[in-house]
């Protein structure tokens, strides 16, 4: 049996993901690796910066076309 508690978190989570490189839709892939680009850019986010949150305005976790 799940508990509502369980699904409201996960809820919470699903609603309000890591806005990141590495979690955004602009990116090659779903990790960091030297070979990924932003697509948006056609650039390389140093790794720092793509594990950093909120930093880039242009952050979309599903492409609206
Ligand atoms: S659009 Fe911004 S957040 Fe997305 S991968 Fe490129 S630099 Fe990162």
């Amino acid at each position: 049996m799940v508990k509502l508690k369980t699904i409201q978190e996960w809820r919470e989570v699903a609603n309000n993901p890591p806005k990141c490189c590495v979690n955004c839709d602009h990116y090659t892939d779903a990790y960091w690796s030297t070979d990924e680009i932003c697509k948006r850019y056609n650039a390389n986010p140093p790794q720092e910066y793509a594990e950093s949150e909120n930093e880039c305005p242009e952050w979309v976790q599903m492409i609206p076309f």
